[in-house]
């Protein structure tokens, strides 16, 4: 396992580092996020210009394709070149349920609109209030009438409802014997009669809107239903494990972005006549930071690496993304200690990244979910 740049990656990064230096506007993106919450749509247009915004997807779809290492990579270093958590970094897996399992039109359908805007063109209506980590309670059904079907239930914590065309709806049949096999995905269009949106409201990541999705006798044609009726878990999880690489890939980034922050901020502040960078207790700060940094690079880089190399990361995957989502966190945590006051103030970076990162604690599976996965199976490898 070898995670010296190839010249491809070189140059890769390189102009993704030319991008960021030509386009990046931190106080536009500060308004963006504390202001207009909304995406900086101007820097997403530079991405798709530049054909970042479709890298890993399949030639035949019109994308680059590339290694799962090679996007991992690509999320940490957005992330950590812009100290931002963008979503449209890792579209080709968010797509890749649609483009695997979709019926021709829906495929042409979600390319044109990810090529056009950067960003796919729906939300995922996934939780319920009453299934969360648990997600054999869900109650959403599709039941079919007169040749129509009907949605009906209520989907929570959907980001970017508002601004996405289509909700991505799994739905359960609950006279099915097993939960996660009665389940089905639909593309439902936002504003199909019966479709009713409740804003909540977030603490981090505010460029994105969190929602209530209430569905109520949502009519919808045969023709939304994605893939295989009573297969909507199996295909929704598909991509589960690489997600998880991708989410937490954007918390590393935030946190090296944090990182150099600080060692930089630590050798010009003076307190007592000196560099705070010169107590020792700031440079063991850095120090244990820096060690978490390199942790988790590895961890990720190696898990992608495996998944390349078609090992099961079944495991790796729950364990790097229980490591990363607290780490990086911990690294925030420490660099708004590191900055003071100012680390306090909307102003700085800082703590934008530190209520972003938070978010990779709880989403995605929780903390506690990633020890339920991999716990069991740590254990079997050993009876
Ligand atoms: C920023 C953000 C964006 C999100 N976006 C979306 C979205 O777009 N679409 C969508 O469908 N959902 C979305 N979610 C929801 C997310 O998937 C859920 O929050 C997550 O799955 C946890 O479910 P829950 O919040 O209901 O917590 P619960 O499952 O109720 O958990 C509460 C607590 O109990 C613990 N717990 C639960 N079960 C166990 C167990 N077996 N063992 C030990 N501890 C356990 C949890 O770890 C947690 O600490 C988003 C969440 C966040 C924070």
């Amino acid at each position: 396992m070898d995670f010296k740049l190839t010249e491809e990656q070189e140059l890769l990064f390189e102009n993704l580092a030319e991008l960021v230096e030509r386009e990046w506007n931190e106080s536009e993106y500060n308004d963006c996020y504390y202001n207009k919450h909304e995406l900086p749509q101007r820097f997403i247009d530079a991405l798709i210009e530049n054909g970042f915004t479709m890298l890993g997807v399949p030639e035949e779809y019109g994308g680059t394709p590339v290694d799962y290492l090679t996007l991992v990579m690509y999320a940490k270093e957005l992330a950590r070149l812009t100290g931002a958590n963008l979503p449209c970094a890792s579209n080709a897996i968010s797509i890749d349920d649609i483009l695997s399992f979709g019926n021709e039109d829906q495929q042409k359908f979600i390319l044109e609109y990810v090529a056009q805007h950067g960003t796919p063109p729906f939300a995922l209506g996934f939780s319920e209030p009453q299934a969360g980590s648990d997600s054999s309670g869900i109650l959403t059904t599709a039941t079919r009438r007169d040749g129509k079907v009907y949605i009906n239930g209520q989907k929570t914590m959907v980001t970017d409802a508002d601004i996405s065309p289509y909700l991505l709806c799994i739905t359960r049949n609950l006279e099915g014997e097993v939960p996660m096999k009665s389940m089905s995905m639909w593309l439902v269009p936002n504003d199909a009669k019966g479709v009713r949106l409740e804003p909540m409201h977030k603490i981090g990541l505010k460029t994105g809107h969190f929602f209530e999705v209430y569905l109520e006798d949502v009519e919808v044609e045969e023709s939304a239903l994605i893939g295989v009726e009573g297969n909507g878990f199996m295909q929704l999880m598909k991509n589960f494990e690489i997600e998880r690489l991708m989410l937490v890939a954007a918390g590393v980034g935030m946190a090296e972005a944090a990182f150099e922050e600080v060692a930089r901020y630590a050798n010009v502040r003076e307190q007592f006549g000196q560099p705070i960078g010169r107590f020792q207790i700031i440079q063991q700060k850095l120090t244990d930071m820096a060690i978490k940094l390199e942790n988790m690079k590895n961890y990720i880089y190696k898990t992608a690496w495996e998944k390349d190399n078609g090992i099961s990361i079944m495991i790796n995957s729950a364990l790097a993304k229980r490591y990363c989502a607290i780490a990086s966190f911990e690294v925030l945590d420490e660099a708004m200690q590191i900055m003071g006051g100012i680390g306090y103030a909307e102003e700085s970076r800082i703590s934008r990244m530190w209520l972003d990162v938070r978010h990779l604690r709880i989403a995605g599976g929780t903390d506690e979910i990633m020890v339920h996965i991999a716990g069991r199976q740590l254990l079997k490898k050993y009876r």
